[in-house]
């Protein structure tokens, strides 16, 4: 059987090594430049491989088609392969079937990472054997190979998901549904919003389907649409008989006879959101049958993602904060929800189409100032004009944040949650947050 392999990032390289282990006739092709360490991964492996350009004719022929979730279907090739017949899938779909391991398979538009990590760090804590994997350390293709865990936490995205075909996570979660990639879905959210629920679509009776039951994107498609998954909501203004909600100050985790409780504050993880996020992972674990005591030490103790609302340095009494991974209107609406001080708001990078209006009132609520860190903040400066006396555009984290030190005053916070993407000015979302963070360290 001959297997090609289409973009050689982590997955793709996952993918390959775990295909020749399985007895493919492996070949790996990328658009673009290989990186160093990937091709030594593919040397050593003895993988033939090609770089800048597809083969067609050796692409062609290939009996299945792993195609990184970077590849758009609309490329020529994938079409070319879509009208062959020839089976593409991703990853994830690929490695599944080399494993027996429980499955927890985490997407949505925002805080699947988040999610991902707390999920994996209670049920390690649990002492259960499990790996994590998706946008996070080494690809689940790798670790398939590896053989190395009976339970794993992945983080999948939709382009994940589109490529599935027989994929059945065990517990799955839906952490949300906001517009978000809609350039790759003919800018239809109702594409969007169905491959998100392709994670349930192969999910049999003795599953489970966590998801925000707060959401009501995620409710109008339940109510239309079927899943044999077991139901497990999670809601912040609900209570409800099965699933995980406040009762007073307390989280109620309960997806069986027994519950789970624990006060809000104690939570590692502050912020509306993040008591969404420690609901669906402490649901996962109980459903794991990781014991109560566990379960809540490790919610008190997790030490939050890089660049997801993290609290950099407190300067002079002003709280800095990175919330680089902010890359659009939800994931901001959060952070300034989030923040119980006055905020200088540092925003803007490349716009995905955002609607600002949907920030108004927290933005009259507690920002004092705006520093604009982009190369057009037009439609920022527009929207904000009018309410906020003062607005600062800067080109680099490091001017931006000598701004907002000179605004903020004691008792203030400066919340880097720029509702945009980096590439204007930075080369990635990690890169603008690093900058950041080392402009604070060096104020
Ligand atoms: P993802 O992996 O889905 O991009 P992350 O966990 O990396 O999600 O978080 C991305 C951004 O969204 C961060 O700014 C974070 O503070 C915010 N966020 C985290 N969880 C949620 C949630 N449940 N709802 C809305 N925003 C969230």
């Amino acid at each position: 059987m001959k297997l090609v392999v289409l973009g050689a990032g982590e997955s793709g390289v996952g993918t390959a090594v775990l295909g020749k282990q399985k007895g493919y006739n492996v070949f790996v092709s990328d658009n673009g430049a290989i990186a160093k360490k990937y091709k030594q991964v593919l040397l050593i492996n003895e993988i033939p491989f090609e770089e800048n350009g597809h083969t067609e004719a050796t692409v062609l022929i290939a009996d299945v088609v792993m195609k990184s979730p970077g590849i758009p279907d609309t490329v020529p090739l994938i079409k070319k392969l879509n009208e062959l017949g020839t089976k593409v899938i991703s990853e994830i779909e690929f490695a599944s079937q080399y494993t027996d391991a429980t499955i927890v398979g985490i997407t949505g538009s925002n805080g699947k990472t988040t999610t991902t990590m707390l999920a994996h760090h209670i049920l390690k804590n649990g002492d259960l054997n499990v790996g994590v994997a998706g946008n996070i350390g080494d690809s689940f293709a790798e670790q398939v190979a590896e053989n190395q865990y009976d339970k794993y936490v992945l983080e999948l995205s939709s382009f994940q998901l589109d490529g599935i075909d027989k994929f059945a996570p065990h517990i799955a979660i839906i952490t949300n549904i906001t517009p978000d990639h809609l350039d790759r879905y003919d800018y239809k959210f109702e594409n969007y919003i169905d491959s998100k629920f392709r994670i349930t679509m192969n999910q049999t009776k003795d599953d489970y389907l966590i998801y925000d039951g707060d959401d009501i994107v995620i409710l109008k498609w339940l109510e239309n649409n079927k899943t044999e998954a077991k139901l497990l909501p999670f809601s912040i203004k609900k209570s409800l008989k099965k699933g995980a909600f406040l009762r007073g100050n307390n989280i109620i985790i309960k997806t069986n006879k027994d519950e789970i409780k624990m006060g809000i504050t104690s939570l590692a993880l502050q912020g509306k959101h993040n008591v969404k996020n420690s609901m669906a992972a402490a649901m996962t674990a109980q459903l794991l049958k990781v014991r109560k005591e566990t379960i809540r030490e490790s919610l008190e103790d997790f030490e939050g993602a890089e660049h997801r609302l993290e609290k950099v340095l407190k300067i002079s009494g002003v709280q800095y904060i990175n919330d680089s991974k902010a890359t659009n209107i939800n994931a901001t609406f959060y952070a300034l929800d989030s923040v119980k001080t006055p905020t200088v708001w540092i925003v803007g990078g490349v716009d995905k189409g955002n609607d600002y209006f949907d920030l108004m009132p927290l933005v009259r609520e507690k920002v004092k100032a705006i520093i604009c860190l982009g190369t057009d903040n037009q439609k920022i400066v527009k929207t904000f004009e009018n309410v906020i006396d003062l607005i600062v555009e800067t080109k680099g984290a490091e001017e931006a944040v000598k701004v907002a030190y000179k605004i903020a005053e004691k008792g203030d916070s400066v919340l880097l949650s720029p509702a945009c993407a980096s590439f204007d000015l930075f080369e990635n979302y990690e890169d603008r947050g690093r900058q950041f963070k080392q402009a604070v360290r060096e104020l």
